[in-house]
Parts: C-alpha cells; structure tokens; sequence
C-alpha cells in the first residue's frame, strides 16, 4: 500500500484505454476516488464498471483536452464529483499525422498540439484552483520522443508537443511549489496501447526509406513494448507521499529503448 492515497480524489485524462486507464485501475486500487475523463465516454463506462467491481470508486466524464470551456465545465465536476481534488494525471494524447515537415499541413501540425500540449496546459490551469487549498501531484504523460529519441521520421509535430510537455511541467513545477503541488513528467518509452487508432502516417511518409537503427519497440530489457500497467504503477507512485519529496522530475520508463 502506498501512503498518502486513500480517500484521496484523481482526475485521469484518456482514462478510456492505455496508459490512462492503467493509472487509473491502479489509483482506485489504493483507494483513490478516480474521474475518468476521455473523449470517448463508451471507453470510460467500461472501466469505471471495472473499477466498481473490483470494489473501487470512480465516475466519468467525456471532454476534448483541447476545448477551454468543456474542460473548465469538466475539472469543476471533477472536483465537485468527491469534493476535492488532489491529483491530476495530464496524459491524454495522440500521436496524429505524421508527415515529412514539408509535407506536414499546417492543421495536422496544430491539431497534436492542441490535443497533446494545450490540453495538458488546459487540464493543469483549471485544476489548480481546486489543488492550491490542500496541495497535490500532478503527473504529466509526455514521451522519451520529447527529449532524446529521434529515429522516427514525420513524428516532428509529435515530438515539439512532447517537449513543450516537459518544459511546461518544469514551470509548472516551479510556480505551483508555493501551493505545495507537485508536478512530475513521465516519460515512456513503446507501450503496448491503442495509440495506432490515433496514428495517421501520410502517403508521403510511407514513399520514405526511414533508416531504423533498432525495430520499433525494441528495449533491451524485455525486448518487447511496455505494458501499460508498468506505467500505472509509476504514476500511482508519484501520486502517493512516497514520492513526496519529488517535483520538476522528468521519469524515463522504457526498459533502456531511449539508450540505443
Ligand atoms: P491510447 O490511444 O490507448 O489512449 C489515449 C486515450 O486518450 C484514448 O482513450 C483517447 O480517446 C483519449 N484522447 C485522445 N484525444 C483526446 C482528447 N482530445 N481529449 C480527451 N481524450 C482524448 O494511447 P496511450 O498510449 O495510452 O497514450 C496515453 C499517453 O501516453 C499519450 O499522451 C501518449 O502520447 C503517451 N505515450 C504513449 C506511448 C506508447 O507507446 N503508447 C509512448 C510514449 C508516450
């Protein structure tokens, strides 16, 4: 059992499938009361069905990231959903288009990231007036694509959103110490999720010879993807007084893929 958890209340963004949902499977199993936001609320039902029977509590709620008013609507329900509101797992995303930036149309461009970095600006800014009270962790998905792996051509719209995640939740991190909120990054490597659905590789993309060094998704610990639980466990750790002292952070989980 983590400490610091029970009867503790989590908003978790793209709870409806992957790493989100694994996160939020396993904060209900410490006994934190989860709102599943997605954009697909059929996804959420479900695994609010799921954490029910396994004798947690959790309640959904279905917004785009990217839209400021149903996202400033969708933390206030949040918050009011338990009546507080102690941790925030800003994780939804999509990997998009990927195009060579000639290629790239400047909407594609614009769309991951409003999607990935607005909509982790957006569920931050209106979640801090319900945090600032009783202090909080706040964890933020980005990618080991927003620092240091770079062998995939056409994720360049992908990767400036990833970066910009991090930079944002260092600054948050600095801004929010003085409410006692804690704000770390995480920084997977490839997991086994859905992303594929929300991964659109253009015709361009798929005429260029990409000089891949290592298969995609090979880490020399397992040799295969991350599972999304691997990542829950992480997130659940960084929502709990047992990272307590830790805030700014930037968490590689990859098995080593972003040492290659
Ligand atoms: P996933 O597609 O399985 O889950 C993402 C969820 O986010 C989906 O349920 C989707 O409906 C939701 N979503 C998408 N756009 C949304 C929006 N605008 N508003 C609200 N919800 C939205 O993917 P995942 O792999 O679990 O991705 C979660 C995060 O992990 C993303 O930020 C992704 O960039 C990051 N990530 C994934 C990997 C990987 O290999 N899977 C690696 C590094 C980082």
């Amino acid at each position: 059992v983590l400490p610091g958890l029970k009867d503790k209340a989590a908003l978790v963004t793209g709870a409806g499938s992957g790493i989100g949902k694994a996160a939020a499977i396993a904060l209900a199993s410490q006994g934190v009361k989860v709102c599943l936001l997605d954009l697909k609320n059929d996804r959420t039902e479900q695994v609010k069905e799921e954490i029910i029977a396994q004798q947690g509590e959790a309640v959904t709620l279905d917004a785009d990231v990217s839209d400021p008013v149903r996202m400033m609507q969708a933390v206030e329900n949040a918050a009011k959903s338990w009546g507080r509101l102690d941790i925030v797992f800003a994780n939804a995303g999509i990997n998009g288009v990927l195009a060579p930036i000639e290629d790239m149309k400047p909407e594609d461009w614009d769309h991951t990231l409003f999607v990935n970095l607005k909509g982790t600006f957006l569920t931050v800014k209106y979640a801090v007036p319900h945090m600032k009270q009783n202090g909080g962790s706040i964890i933020v998905t980005s990618s080991i694509n927003g620092s240091r792996v770079f062998s995939n051509f056409g994720m360049s719209a992908y990767s400036t959103s990833k970066a910009g995640q991090v930079a944002f939740a260092k600054m948050a991190a600095l801004e929010l110490a003085r409410y006692k909120i804690r704000v770390n990054t995480i920084c997977p490597g490839s997991i086994q999720t859905k992303i594929s659905e929300n991964t659109h590789p253009s015709p361009e993309l798929q005429k260029i010879k990409i000089p891949v060094k290592y298969p995609e998704g090979s880490q020399p610990l397992e040799h295969t993807p991350g599972q999304p639980e691997q990542v829950g466990d992480l997130v659940a750790f960084l929502a709990s007084d047992a990272s307590s002292h830790m805030t700014g952070t930037e968490l590689f989980i990859d098995g080593a893929e972003s040492l290659l």
